[in-house]
């Protein structure tokens, strides 16, 4: 008997709706696909660069202790060398003698091809850094790397950090960006893939004082999940055993989420130590040291390191907003993202095409379009266009109706409640506005009276 998966979400049910829904598509998709590549459609592009953004400001421009940067995604191959990834960057692989599937051993739970339950040949290491060349020649000497992780490029610029940021430990760099790995084995929709975005920061620290900012790191990172709302009792802490660590690593702390397929790491905390800045300075013989004016010391920083991947932090935003309910004989299909994160923050609906309507909507439509995302939809019926805009997790449907044409006023509803506030069209700005910053005020323009909301608004 197949599963009952009513009003439970599946892996199935969130692929096919953002595929639907215009929010991710198979990579090369008329061509079948590529393994562990996905494309973002136009609602899908709206939500991973709300989500890039929230990080962004929560880590960079809210802060005085952090600085952002940009670099490239290809590097001298010595960088790798250096850090230890030409080496290290492996996961254990194992093959099926009979269908010859390839396998990460350490997903393993039992010793036996999980496809066709073939045995499996002895594991060897396999190193996911994809190999490329530059220039025109295809030689050893032109091999560069495409970068696994943002990591890197950060460490190398610390000193030009020092030298023009004027910030004094502790500081951290931070960068959003492309990294690529090949992965033995990808699935899960967009959990692994080969091409993904890492968002991530070095956070330079006194030694000594390296256990105090990893413990403040662990605490500030779960609390942002928290505040764009992802439920508690979906997060946990899971710390690492030391023979699991990382080459580079002295102590990790996972947030897992409970996704579809269990629970899974979302972001790492990893006490890199002075690892990375001491095996550049050795093997580029440019000092990594960094001057404290207050010691009058010279040391080189420990380094404490929060890293997400863009994707998989969509997936568990994505996967937490998710709810069916009942609603009278069907089922409403609703995301409930925080408004920081909807990719769509208002809809204007007007509740027919009939031309004096339309062009009072549109003027509506014109007069929020500069401080929302909005859209314009005036297909189907009222009903149909409120579940779409409930698909999409847009909190703010904004409907037009024949009386707006006499009275000057529009109809809000609220997305998460369903309740319907009539407003006038001069206050609808102001109002959404506070409404989307989670305000409990609004404004009215006229004569600037500030009016308290009802609590059940
Ligand atoms: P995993 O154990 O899941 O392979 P990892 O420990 O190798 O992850 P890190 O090197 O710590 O991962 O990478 C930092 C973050 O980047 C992860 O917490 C995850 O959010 C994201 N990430 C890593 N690999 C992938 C991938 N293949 N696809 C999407 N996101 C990824």
């Amino acid at each position: 008997m197949p599963e009952n998966t009513a009003g439970k979400l599946t892996m199935e049910k969130l692929v096919s709706l953002c595929q639907r829904r215009g929010f991710i598509f198979p990579s090369s998709d008329i061509y079948g696909g590529l393994s562990g590549c996905w494309d973002y459609g136009p609602v899908g592009i709206e939500f991973k660069r709300n989500v890039k953004e929230a990080w962004w400001r929560s880590i960079v421009q809210q802060r005085d202790d952090m600085v952002g940067v940009d670099t490239s995604i290809m590097m001298n191959s010595k960088v790798w060398e250096a850090s230890g990834h030409v080496t290290n960057f492996s996961d254990p692989l194992v093959e099926c003698k009979d269908c010859h599937l390839r396998w990460k051993a350490d997903e393993l739970t039992e010793n036996k091809c999980p496809s066709c339950g073939g045995a499996l040949t002895e594991e060897r290491m396999f190193n996911t850094m994809f190999k490329t060349f530059i220039g025109p020649v295809e030689e050893e000497a032109a091999v560069v790397y495409l970068r696994p992780e943002t990591a890197q490029g950060m460490f190398v610029n610390f000193q030009n950090i020092v030298n023009t940021s004027r910030k004094r430990l502790p500081f951290g760099i931070a960068q959003q960006g492309r990294a690529f790995r090949n992965e033995i084995t990808t699935g899960n929709f967009i959990f692994r893939s080969r091409e993904f975005e890492i968002m991530e920061f070095e956070y330079f620290v006194k030694p000594g004082t390296v256990e105090k900012w990893f413990d403040y790191w662990v605490e500030e990172r779960f609390n942002w999940y928290l505040k764009l709302g992802i439920k508690k009792e979906n997060l946990k802490l899971h710390q690492h055993p030391k023979e699991k660590l990382a080459h580079y690593a002295r102590n990790c702390t996972d947030i897992n989420y409970l996704f579809p397929h269990g629970w899974a790491e979302l972001e790492g905390i990893v006490n890199r130590t002075d690892f990375d800045l001491k095996q550049h300075a050795a093997a580029s013989g440019k000092s990594m040291e960094y001057f404290d004016d207050e010691t009058k010391e010279h040391y080189v920083p420990y380094v404490i390191e929060p890293s997400l991947g863009a994707d998989r932090a969509i997936l568990a935003f994505l996967c937490d907003a998710y709810e069916e309910e009942p609603d009278k004989d069907e089922i409403r299909v609703v995301f409930h993202f925080h408004p920081d994160l909807a990719p769509i923050k208002v809809a204007v609906l007007p509740l027919s095409r009939k031309e004096n309507l339309a062009a009072f909507a549109k003027d509506v439509y014109a007069n929020l379009r500069p401080c929302f995302t909005t859209q314009y939809d005036d297909t189907q019926s009222i009903g149909r266009r409120y579940r779409r805009q409930d698909e999409l997790g847009t909190p703010y449907c904004v409907t037009i109706d024949f009386q707006s044409l006499e009275d000057n006023m529009a109809t809000i509803r609220e997305r998460d409640s369903m309740n319907q506030i009539r407003v006038p069209v001069a206050a609808l700005k102001n109002t959404l506005l506070a409404k989307l910053s989670g305000e409990d005020l609004f404004v009215l323009p006229e004569g600037g009276k500030i009016w308290k909301q009802s609590g059940n608004d």
